[in-house]
């Protein structure tokens, strides 16, 4: 997938404290209160580099609280000036964002329902054409890479270079123990496409419960991310919206305090002198194995011809289970993972089918 994003690096729209820029503040703004009362908790911790609060909430069924709208502006502007925070607002359309630019604040980030959409993403692009303002996009909420960059891409082109990306996880159908699935595949593959891009995770949106987030946190920057955004109130038990996933100022410092960041581009030489042989030994078998899965299908292309000219079907489920049966017991007694190896097999077998097939319908150039 090409693509030509041009963005800043983060250290030029965020002045963080520590190694990772820290994205704090409540799920919505409710009262005046309860935002300045967080506010200055989370900044009397000295580890929080933004403050975020939504002010417009894309709720899943009617009748819910749809955020406090405008005037929640006021206060996060307040906050603002009494904490030295910068302040971040989720926009959904043009309005939210002309408001939101009135009111000062710092940087916008495009939720996940509004992503999904790309006459949605559009417009707030077309919005914020031509205006220097630092932009988040978040994963659409259904798996789709595509529909992730195409919305980074919309935005970007509108000007806008201060742009990173949001891992808030992927809806499933399936219920498992995080509210949305991190697939972190996804973000590594959006990282793989665009390495210059910044990208923050939230797992407070991928939890669903706070237990979880330090974990996390801590997958996150494993995986090299370069933020996160956590909800945080000051009294999360009765928080109007995602009350189980939030936590107190005092327990995000915790957090935080707790992540070990690990960097990626190391400085110690000898450390680095070990990773460049080690990583020149797994680059050897990497050939190795490209080599030999040349090899495997040439003979692949040899049985294809075979059996065409014999009259025999591609797929013959017998030889495929005793493939499966006699690799993956291999696999076992060398201490691989099953599943792994099951994966890889029918990754190759499902190749080998498709060259078969092409084979079998290339006329025989003997007869
Ligand atoms: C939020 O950040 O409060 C929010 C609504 O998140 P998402 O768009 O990830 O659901
Ligand atoms: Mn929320």
């Amino acid at each position: 997938m090409k693509t030509d994003l041009k963005v800043n690096p983060l250290s030029q729209w965020i002045q963080t404290k520590g190694d990772i820029a820290i994205i704090a503040g409540p799920c919505s703004a409710e009262t005046e209160e309860q935002l300045l009362a967080t506010a200055r908790l989370l900044a009397q911790t000295g580890k929080v580099d933004v403050l975020r609060a939504g002010i417009w909430k894309p709720r899943t069924r009617p009748g819910e609280f749809e955020g406090i709208g405008k005037e929640g502006l006021t206060w996060l502007n307040k906050a603002k000036k009494e904490t030295g925070l910068p302040i971040a607002v989720e926009v959904a359309n043009a309005k939210h964002v002309e408001e939101s630019l009135a009111a000062g604040v710092d940087i916008l980030w495009v939720g996940a329902r509004s992503t999904v959409n790309p006459f949605t993403v559009q417009e707030i692009a077309d919005a914020l054409q031509g205006v220097d303002i630092p932009v988040m996009v978040k994963n659409p909420v259904n798996p789709d890479l595509s529909l992730w960059m195409g919305a980074l891409e919309r935005i970007n082109r509108a000007g806008v270079t201060k742009l990173a990306a949001i891992h808030r996880g992927f809806s499933s159908f399936e219920k498992t123990a995080f509210r949305n699935e991190p697939m972190w595949d996804l973000a590594i593959a959006l990282k793989t496409h665009i390495p210059e891009l910044p990208i923050i995770c939230d797992p407070s949106h991928i939890c669903g419960t706070r237990d979880l987030i330090s974990y996390i946190s801590q997958r996150a920057i494993d995986l090299d991310m370069q933020g996160l955004m956590i909800e945080a109130h000051i009294d999360p038990s009765i928080a109007w919206t995602d009350a189980k996933q939030q936590v107190t100022p005092a327990v995000l410092s915790d957090i935080v305090a707790h992540l070990t960041v690990r960097k990626s581009d190391p400085k110690n030489v000898e450390f680095a002198d070990k990773l460049t042989e080690l990583r020149r030994q797994i680059d050897k078998l990497d050939d190795l194995m490209v080599q030999k899965m040349a090899e495997r299908m040439a003979l692949v292309e040899k049985i294809g011809e075979y059996k065409r000219d014999n009259n025999v079907t591609v797929f013959q489920v017998n030889r495929w289970d005793e493939i499966l049966q006699k690799r993956t017991s291999y696999a076992k007694a060398l201490k691989l993972d099953v599943h792994f190896v099951e994966k890889m097999f029918e990754l190759i077998h499902s190749e080998s089918i498709r060259m078969q097939t092409e084979i079998m319908n290339q006329p025989n150039q003997a007869v």
